[in-house]
């Protein structure tokens, strides 16, 4: 087995190490920061006198990533809200509406409509299939209709608060998975998943406790500056080199 050294113990760091010390490997951290969790932190406020998350967070209950890494490190700290219903506000007009997800695969939610946008029909859900099939350089504007309802009213603030991209930069290929592991479920996969007092609580801690019992060794305050790559070998062959 080999000692792998991990750079930053955000969520990628944190769950890359979690995965090394399960297959068996020694696992070094090394964190910039005073602290884990790099944008997903959480800090106590002095002002306030409250533990502050760097930010809301929603995690949808079918990401099967997160399940995979709360199992693994015997994290309970998430509340799954009981439905997928998801209320939206126009700030330009004040209009309110709820995307309201059925529990089941059918999507019978945009058959209703009061469960799906205003001013929009089934059919108007249709396109986003389109993001399913998207070859790696399709921009997801370029797949749906911008002058629809539908698009401003569900697609474009659902992708970007996925994507964090505007629609004529995103990739389409990135909702892929987004849309098999949620949507395309049904509803019971659709349920936001709240953290309960805190992320670090959540997803944080537990992962440097388990760390922690495994021996792995975290270290804060180091910020890696450069790498240098040092190649061991007994012997270089050329081409047409005939040894083994
Ligand atoms: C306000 C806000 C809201 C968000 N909402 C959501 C949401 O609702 N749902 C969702 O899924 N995601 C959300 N995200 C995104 C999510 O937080 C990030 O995708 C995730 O935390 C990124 O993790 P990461 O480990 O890749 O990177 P980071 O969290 O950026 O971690 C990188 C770590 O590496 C360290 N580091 C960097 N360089 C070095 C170096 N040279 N040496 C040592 N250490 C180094 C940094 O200090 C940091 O701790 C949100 C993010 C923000 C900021």
């Amino acid at each position: 087995m080999s000692h792998v050294h991990i750079i930053g113990a955000g969520l990628a760091g944190l769950s890359a190490a979690v995965e090394a010390v399960q297959l068996g490997h020694s696992v070094s951290v090394y964190e910039g920061a005073a602290q884990a969790g790099g944008r997903c932190r959480s800090y106590e406020d002095s002002h306030l006198g409250q533990i502050i998350d760097n930010g809301n967070h929603l995690v949808l209950s079918g990401n099967t990533s997160v399940k995979r890494y709360c199992d693994a490190i015997s994290a309970d700290g998430f509340h799954i809200v009981e439905t997928a219903r998801f209320p939206f506000c126009d700030i330009k007009s004040g209009a309110r509406w709820a995307i309201d997800i059925n529990e089941g695969r059918f999507p019978s939610w945009v058959f209703s409509a009061g469960r799906r946008a205003p001013g929009t029909t089934a059919l108007d859900y249709l396109p986003g299939l389109k993001m399913l099939f998207a070859d790696q350089r399709a921009v997801i504007a370029d797949l749906l209709d911008q002058a629809s309802p539908a698009y401003t009213q569900f697609w474009e603030p659902l992708i970007l608060a996925v994507l964090n991209t505007p629609l004529d930069q995103a990739a389409a290929s990135l909702m892929r998975p987004v849309f098999t592991e949620t949507l395309m479920k049904g509803g019971v996969h659709c349920r936001p998943m709240i953290a309960h007092h805190s992320l670090a609580e959540a997803l944080i801690d537990p992962a440097l406790a388990y760390l922690k019992s495994y021996g792995a060794q975290v270290h804060f305050g180091c910020r890696v500056a450069g790498l240098i790559v040092v190649v061991a070998c007994s012997a270089i062959c050329l081409p047409g080199d005939t040894r083994t």
